[in-house]
């Protein structure tokens, strides 16, 4: 594969890139200020303003491959973007690019009706409001999806749904407006088919969110990641989203796109927290040299710069494979940028915070808090050891009919 970014790239990293420099990092610390003053878990202005700008300087929606919604990038072409937006902790929402919403808005489009697109995606395209996905369970290993028990039951023209979600990232923020819900609705069928994913509109009664869950002790307010009970929920039948008995089909191919985004924004902190460890090494002195010149500093930052750089060409390769046989061929790529980026991060990170001293696990520096957020990327999405297992069979696929 050719690794060069086009022209047309190349102008859009200099463009966002100057956004990054221009408006997102010095708003880092006015971010954290308002969410800090009154309730946490009302939307910023400062947030809403750099919507407002990016939108205004046609920085919007990159990540959407379908040229009429969205930019038209290609996954190849978005990944060198979501990196540089990745860098900031409040990086990917003033574009529009910011999970949940993104995966949910590439579902809305491959497997909504017309009248969802219209109800639900253009809203969200036009970033007015946020979106769910509510998939996890605190009662089931749910890194199985075939596992979730929280019942759709039919009822006429409606579905009546029961059931207790946790880990619902986003579902806290007073924008999120739609959740797509993962529930049993046909437990008779075949395995892999008896779910369906319907959207449940957030103010449907019998929706509950009982609390936001913490990561660490922080709570990503005004995003924020829920527990929400669904007592007797009842939406149109019309909700369901490609047919019933079909999401974990959806789950599929929803994770594709979703997946990757993550790794190309964990890069991108990845390569923030390098920068960080650098300054920090040349400017402090002890034992009179600079950190950078003590013990192992020096191959701590080598190491960092080749993962990363492994890293990045992974995560390319599994764009290029997205892009050019599809996700489903592509599922290996995916599954192993998909533990091999936070895994990446991680470490980098971790001697960020090393070579800062305490400084690192402060709030004064963001590492601690990009630590936390990292760590938790190695179970969204599926953990670690689900990806590995679907890469070993793959690679042992590829003998099974020699042996
Ligand atoms: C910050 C955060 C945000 C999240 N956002 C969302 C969201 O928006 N929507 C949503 O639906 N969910 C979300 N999740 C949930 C996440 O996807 C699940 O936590 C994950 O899929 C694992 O499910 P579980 O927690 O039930 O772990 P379990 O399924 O109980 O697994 C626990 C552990 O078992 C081991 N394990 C599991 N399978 C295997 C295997 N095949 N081989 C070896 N070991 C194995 C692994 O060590 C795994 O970590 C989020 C989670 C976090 C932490």
């Amino acid at each position: 594969m050719d690794f060069a970014y086009s022209p047309k790239v190349q102008q859009l990293r200099k463009r966002v890139t100057a956004f990054m420099q221009d408006h997102v990092y010095p708003a880092e610390v006015e971010f954290e200020r308002q969410v800090a003053e009154g309730d946490r878990w009302q939307p910023t202005a400062i947030m809403e303003q750099l919507k407002d700008r990016a939108r205004g300087e046609g920085l919007w929606n990159l990540f959407l491959p379908d040229s009429e919604l969205g930019a038209g990038l290609t996954n190849t072409e978005y990944a060198p973007l979501a990196e540089i937006m990745g860098s900031s902790l409040i990086g990917a929402e003033p574009f529009n690019c910011a999970a949940p919403d993104t995966g949910n808005m590439e579902v809305l489009v491959r497997y909504g009706s017309e009248a969802h697109k219209r109800q639900w995606l253009e809203p969200l395209l036009s970033g007015e409001i946020r979106s769910a996905f509510a998939m996890t369970e605190p009662g089931v290993a749910s890194s199985d999806a075939t596992n979730m028990q929280a019942t759709a039951v039919r009822d006429g023209d409606q579905w009546v749904i029961n059931g207790r979600k946790w880990w619902t990232s986003g579902a806290c923020d007073p924008r999120c407006k739609i959740m797509i819900f993962m529930g049993l609705s046909n437990p008779d069928g075949p395995r892999h088919q008896q779910h369906s994913m319907i959207l449940v509109p957030m103010d449907t009664p019998g929706v509950k969110v009982l609390r936001p869950l913490p990561v660490f002790g922080y709570d990503d307010a005004p995003h924020g990641h829920a527990e929400v009970l669904f007592e007797d929920v009842r939406v149109p039948y019309s909700n369901v989203l490609l047919g019933e008995g079909r999401g974990f089909e959806i789950a599929q191919g929803r994770l594709g796109p979703g997946r990757i985004h993550h790794c190309m924004r964990s890069i991108g902190m990845a390569e923030r927290a390098l920068k960080l460890m650098c300054e920090r090494a040349l400017e402090r002195t002890a034992f009179g040299k600079p950190l950078a010149r003590l013990g192992g500093n020096i191959d701590l930052i080598a190491e960092s710069r080749m993962e990363i750089n492994m890293a990045r060409l992974l995560t390319l390769n599994a764009a290029y494979m997205m892009d050019t046989v599809g996700n489903k061929v592509a599922a290996s790529e995916i599954a192993q940028i998909k533990v091999v980026a936070p895994n990446v991060a991680l470490k980098v990170i971790d001697r960020a915070i090393q070579i800062h001293g305490g400084a690192g696990v402060s709030d004064d520096f963001p590492l601690a808090y990009w630590y936390a957020m990292q760590r938790t990327l190695r179970l969204a999405d599926g953990p670690d050891e689900v990806h590995r297992a679907a890469i070993g069979k793959y690679e042992l696929g590829k003998y099974l009919h020699k042996a």
